[in-house]
């Protein structure tokens, strides 16, 4: 059985955070893989600047090159959408015999969880792995606990966000050390054009 971590988000674009917390989570968890599944939207985010799917997949996999055991996915993209989570994992343990899924999730996530479709399958169905998000109450109660199978991975948090790098591309801005060096200049030329 191999265990997979499943990490999905927009990346738009992928960032120094994205690459370092997946790393902390292999180190301190029995995954063997962490897949970074890129969303085609997410149904509870307002996107109006996000970057097309194609360029977002590309930047990952640029940044990404040299991270053995996180790979790049596509999957999301062909499912029917709205995507739900829910349903991701369904398909894709239906897809991958032989594999496992976790689901990974920040702190802030974590407190609206019980908003996503299917909230209660996915936890008795799903090891779930949380990480601190600032601004999130983040530690589970203890009934969290008891309802499903959580980890709780104490990443140290970097203080980058898509958010702030596309602000900061718009303003003219560097953001060296914001993204991996690897993808500096087309996260620049593809948010300028
Ligand atoms: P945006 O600023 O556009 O909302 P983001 O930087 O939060 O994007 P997402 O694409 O939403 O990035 O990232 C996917 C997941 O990565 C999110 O659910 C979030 O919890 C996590 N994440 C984002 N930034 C960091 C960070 N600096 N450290 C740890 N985790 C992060």
């Amino acid at each position: 059985m191999k265990h997979i971590g499943i990490f999905g988000g927009s990346f738009n674009p992928i960032h120094c955070g994205h690459v370092a917390l997946a790393e902390e989570i292999l180190r301190h968890t029995s995954l063997d893989e962490i897949w970074l599944m890129v969303s085609p939207h997410n149904p509870l985010k307002q996107q109006n600047d996000l970057l097309d799917d194609q360029k977002r997949l590309a930047l990952a996999e640029k940044a990404l090159q040299g991270h053995p055991h996180i790979n790049v996915s596509d999957y999301e993209m062909h499912m029917p959408r709205p995507s739900y989570t829910w349903n991701l994992l369904e398909a894709l343990t239906a897809d991958f015999p032989g594999h496992v899924f976790s689901l990974i999730i920040g702190g802030d996530n974590w407190d609206l969880f019980n908003r996503w479709y299917r909230a209660d399958d996915i936890r008795r169905k799903y090891p779930i792995i949380v990480y601190p998000r600032p601004g999130s109450t983040m530690v589970p109660a203890d009934d969290d606990h008891a309802c499903c199978h959580l980890t709780v991975v104490n990443a140290p948090l970097l203080d980058v966000s898509s958010t702030a790098i596309r602000a900061r591309i718009q303003r003219g801005e560097s953001i060296i050390g914001m993204v991996p060096d690897s993808i500096i200049a087309d996260v620049e030329r593809f948010y300028h054009q």
